[in-house]
């Protein structure tokens, strides 16, 4: 039996063939997959998916995401994670994490948000899936 830790499966670019998609990880003898979130907008879509399909799914802000996100959207994953706090498919925060691959991104936002999701998990009880790219010593200090 395989379990695919991490599969953006709500990602516009199965938009074409999601279902194929699921159905070949099937047939390989993928038996579950989690599905993390990477913005507020993608929450419910998430949760959906996940439902549709049995998988497992995680909420959280993405790094890649935390320039666009608003101050607010950290209050939206608290309440959100409170609101599915019984929900069984909901097994973690994430994706959240630092990149330092990417040029250009906010470090001192993307470190808030990383913290601040820290402290968010630690409340809800959840363990973290986190996106570590050139990030690692900062990620774990
Ligand atoms: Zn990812």
């Amino acid at each position: 039996m395989w379990i695919d830790t991490h599969c953006h499966l709500d990602a516009p670019e199965f938009d074409a063939d999601r279902d194929a998609v699921v159905a070949r990880a099937r047939a390989a003898g993928v038996a579950q997959l989690v599905l993390p979130a990477v913005e507020v907008a993608h929450f419910a879509a998430v949760r959906e998916l996940a439902h549709a399909h049995g998988f497992a799914y995680a909420l959280g802000i993405h790094p890649l995401y935390v320039q666009r996100a608003a101050d607010e959207d950290l209050a939206r994953l608290d309440a959100e994670l409170a609101a599915q706090r019984d929900d069984p498919l909901l097994v973690a925060v994430g994706e959240i994490g630092l990149d330092h691959f990417v040029p250009g991104l906010d470090r001192e936002r993307q470190e808030r948000f990383y913290v601040e999701q820290l402290k968010i998990a630690r409340r809800h009880g959840l363990p973290v899936i986190l996106h570590v790219r050139r990030s690692a010593d900062a990620l774990l200090k």
